[in-house]
């Protein structure tokens, strides 16, 4: 989605200095809707760490969300914005066991695993909580994929639930991530699959597990366009049914990107138009944010943003864009240029849209002097 009318208005009005995100809450209000629409018997978990700011749990709080976190201090935002603790999820699969420890002091009740030795830190620190067992999925699809690091092998995954239940732990259920960014609507069904296969294994040792953690991978439109959150919702059901027939579990989303993605514009500037050599017809574009402003997810050009000007209606042709710090790192498009018009020059603003999710708190403390990206929510 472009600039909303209120973000523009604010941008004239206030007219901030350096670059900035600016949020429209009555966008992420929108997303949040659409999402219980489409998923009316599917709780939702705001994957907190997408963008953390405290507006922006408030409102979800208010509108009835849950929250996915990743450590204490995101537990604490998440309790502070208003949620009750049997709202948050603990979702990281990697927790110091003092961590788990104060959590389950807060009444947090439900923590993700994805082996055996985490198991065993969740039954010291947090007597009889739920788990849910992370299982690994290819990613395919994802323009930003999460590798292998999180989620064990589905074969795995029934001894993980096994040695939650000989522990005391109540054994919950199944999540994964089908990756984030996931354009292909199919991405769900093989987990699913997986998921059910799982739940059969426990059956058969008397244990019903009662959840399907869907995970995150809800896009935002980028450049290209993406199907709409119905088409994502009607995808999952199909799958759900197909594989779980009439006895279809308790299901929860995670979206992060998906929920605030849209709902953002950073405003930066062209700080210098150059080229490498006297004739050489490719520009360098250097603007005032870059990747360690707030713009990691251009690592490997993976994420691509929609840059608007004022002079959008000239000629455009490729140039590299790149950020002002002394890293050479920080370039963000150069493997695959971008086009931007002839005519821009020093000192000319330019808008990064669909940057609500993943910007604000991957932005460094002062690589180079540079300020963290600050931000306003309205
Ligand atoms: C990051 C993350 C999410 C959010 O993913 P999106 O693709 O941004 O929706 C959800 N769940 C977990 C466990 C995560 O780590």
């Amino acid at each position: 989605m472009a600039a909303t009318a209120r973000i523009l208005d604010f941008l004239r009005d206030r007219r901030p200095e350096g670059p900035c995100l600016v949020v429209d809450l009555e966008v992420i209000e929108e997303n949040y809707k659409a999402f219980t629409r489409a998923m009316p018997d599917t709780r939702i978990f705001y994957a907190v760490k997408a963008n953390p700011d405290p507006e922006i749990l408030k409102l979800l709080a208010g509108l009835g969300s849950c929250f996915d976190t990743a450590s204490v201090a995101e537990i604490e935002m998440a309790l502070n914005a208003g949620a009750t603790p049997d709202r948050i999820s603990f979702g990281n699969t990697i927790k110091k066991e003092r961590d788990i420890a104060r959590a389950h002091q807060y009444g947090i009740a439900m923590f993700a695993v994805d082996c055996v030795e985490e198991v065993e830190k969740v039954a010291r620190a947090a007597p009889g909580a739920r788990v849910f067992c992370r299982i690994l999925t290819d990613g395919a699809g994802a323009e930003w994929p999460l590798s292998r690091k999180f989620g064990c092998d589905p074969d795995m995954a029934a001894d993980v639930l096994l040695h939650a239940h000989a522990l005391g732990l109540n054994a919950y259920g199944i999540s994964f991530h089908v990756g984030s960014q996931q354009t292909r609507l199919g991405a769900w069904d093989t987990a699913l699959e997986q998921s059910k296969a799982i739940f059969d294994v426990l059956a058969g040792h008397g244990i019903t597990l009662s959840m399907v953690n869907l995970g995150g991978g809800f896009p935002t439109k980028y450049l290209k366009s993406v199907p709409g959150t119905g088409a994502y919702a009607n995808a999952i059901h199909e799958s759900l049914a197909k594989h779980f027939g009439n006895a279809i579990p308790e299901t929860i989303i995670e979206p992060g990107r998906g929920m605030v993605g849209n709902a953002g514009v950073i405003k930066a500037e062209v700080i210098l138009v150059s080229r490498k050599h006297a004739n050489d017809n490719q520009r360098w574009v250097y603007l005032d944010i870059g990747k360690f402003g707030g713009l990691a997810e251009t690592m490997d050009e993976a994420i691509r943003y929609p840059i608007t000007t004022l002079r959008d209606d000239d000629a455009k042709l490729p140039c590299v864009i790149a950020g002002p710090t002394c890293d050479s790192a920080d370039v963000l498009y150069e493997k695959a240029p971008y086009d931007l018009p002839v005519t821009l020059t020093v000192g000319d603003e330019v808008l990064i849209e669909a940057t609500g999710a993943y910007t604000t708190t991957y932005a460094s403390v002062a690589f180079n002097g540079f300020a963290p990206l600050q931000s306003y929510v309205i």
